[in-house]
């Protein structure tokens, strides 16, 4: 029996018109406009949400900036939090195929790859739901001549805070925000992604049934450059936590600084993976196929960079090459499916277009690289050898199957080919020697270092990038402090 199989009834959130969550009441965009919902895999219209634009996020904001003010949600005792978040990650379990149906709708993502992320995702979600009873600052002796003080720390919510999120995970996405937000006490406004508006709608739902306070969690679909620029130009949101591009999380900087928000970007990568000649093999090859056709290449850390020491450069390009020519591709309701599609026809054509360009470079093409299928949004996974070739096929973040091979000497060339990119996500090394292992954990400077698997993060520590990956780091203690505010308090005794 397949454990992530999809209810066969559509969803009961389909059978009715989509309405954003502002406050209490479930609404269109003021304009009434919709934007059109695909399903990825068939390109057919699934659903409209509604175009929410600049009038419906000052809604949204007041609501929320109105619940922040009054206290409902961050003057409940922390216990009271913690009971609601996770009656509300029980109801998101109970709920676990519709949402898992509704996603693979939305994005095209395999049935079990949903599956897990979804349940990684609550799991996560309890994560941040135990850290509401484990808020505090420090009490501080005072390291100046005065002793006779009592001095102390406070943890604050940060107030009203924009959560936006891209569409390649987007329920994952957007618990990942939320958790954090809400254990610290603040009010949100999430804004999904145009493309994947489906789980976070109904992640609205569940909350209010599970007994989060109206106005404490609202959600606004519609546009990139219409809601998400209103939210982080908005002078009354405090803080702004994004996940996406590099180039919109530049756009945010320069929006935010309106009211000088703070800001969390979860931003863009062009990960490197290594592989030694003493690496097992066996393991290394799939786990390094697997580091960029997961999710079709649409995970903010693929390794789409492989370095393979020289010795074993044939070897492993052969093996990787094999596992792309025999991928099952589809349509990701099909439990066979190992790669689904990328999420747009727009998507599809950047990729494309990077295929070609890697061609241009002189890059040699060794698998893949043209468009699968007839219909949906599919590209072939694509295996490129690019040995002596530098461009914009290494350099830059593809954010589909695309793979770029190369050779490398060992650990004295590793980190500067590591090293030599604007990102600094993630990194992979595949090495039986324990000493390369953690010189090459060392040496290459990313937020994230996987030795001998690739991907895949745990709540207890934190996520990031360096370079133009990011600023601040989700997940662990960093995760909520980046919706807290701190205030030092002193008494003169
Ligand atoms: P994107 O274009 O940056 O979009 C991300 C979100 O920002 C979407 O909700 C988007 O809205 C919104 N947005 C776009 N322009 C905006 C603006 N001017 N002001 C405010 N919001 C705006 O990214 P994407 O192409 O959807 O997603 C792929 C990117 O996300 C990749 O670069 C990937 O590496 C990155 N990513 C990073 C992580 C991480 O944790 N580091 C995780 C996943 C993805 P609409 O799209 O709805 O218009
Ligand atoms: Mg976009």
């Amino acid at each position: 029996m397949n454990d992530h199989a999809p209810s066969r009834t559509t969803p009961d959130l389909l059978q009715r018109p989509l309405r954003m969550l502002i406050g209490e009441q479930w609404v269109e965009a003021a304009s009434g406009e919709v934007l059109d919902v695909e399903n990825p895999a068939s390109g057919e219209v699934v659903a409209a949400a509604p175009r929410g634009a600049a009038a419906d996020v000052d809604q949204a904001v007041q609501a929320a900036r109105h619940s922040f003010d009054a206290g409902t949600w961050h003057r409940l005792s922390g216990v009271r939090r913690e009971r609601i978040m996770l009656r509300l990650a029980e109801l998101l379990e109970q709920h676990h195929q519709e949402l898992v149906h509704l996603e693979v709708l939305d994005c095209g993502m395999p049935i079990s790859l949903a599956g897990k992320a979804i349940e990684r995702g609550v799991d996560g979600f309890r994560y941040y739901a135990g850290m509401c009873t484990k808020i505090y600052g420090v009490t501080s002796d005072i390291s100046g001549p005065r002793a006779d003080f009592h001095a102390y720390s406070r943890c604050e919510p940060a107030g009203v805070a924009a959560l936006i999120i891209p569409w390649n995970s987007p329920l994952v996405a957007a618990l990942n925000k939320l958790g954090p937000a809400l254990a610290a006490g603040c009010s949100v406004i999430l804004k999904p992604a145009e493309q994947t508006p489906l789980t976070a709608l109904r992640l609205g739902e569940l909350a209010l049934e599970a007994g989060v306070p109206a106005g404490v969690v609202n959600i606004v679909t519609g546009l990139g450059n219409e809601a998400g620029a209103a939210l982080s130009r908005h002078p009354d949101v405090d803080k702004l936590s994004f996940t996406g591009s590099t180039a919109v999380g530049k756009q945010l900087i320069r929006d935010s600084a309106t009211n000088l928000k703070r800001l969390t970007l979860e931003l863009g990568g062009k990960s490197p993976v290594f592989i030694f000649n003493d690496a097992d093999m066996d393991k290394a090859i799939p786990r390094a196929a697997n580091a960029i056709f997961a999710n079709t290449g649409q995970i903010c850390y693929a390794g789409s960079r492989l370095y393979i020491q020289k010795e074993s450069f044939d070897r492993v390009v052969a093996g990787i090459a094999d596992i792309a020519r025999n991928m099952r591709i589809g349509d990701g309701f099909d439990p066979k499916t190992q790669m689904g599609p990328l999420i747009s026809e727009q998507q599809q054509r950047r990729v494309l277009e990077y295929i070609d360009l890697g061609v241009a470079e002189g890059a040699e093409l060794v698998e893949g690289g043209g468009r699968f299928g007839e219909s949906g949004y599919f590209v072939s996974p694509t295996v490129f050898n690019t040995t002596g070739k530098t461009g914009r096929l290494t350099q830059e973040e593809i954010f589909g199957p695309v793979l770029a091979a190369m050779p490398f000497s060992g650990l004295e060339d590793l980190a500067t080919l590591a090293n030599d990119t604007d990102y600094g996500l993630g990194a992979g090394v595949f090495t039986r020697d324990v000493g390369n292992a953690h010189m090459a954990a060392k040496l290459i400077r990313t937020g994230n270092v996987w030795v001998n698997f690739y991907g895949g993060t745990d709540k207890s520590l934190p996520f990031g990038g360096y370079k133009q990956s990011g600023w601040g780091r989700e997940g662990g203690q960093d995760g909520i402090d980046a919706f807290l505010e701190k205030k030092s308090v002193y008494i003169r005794l």
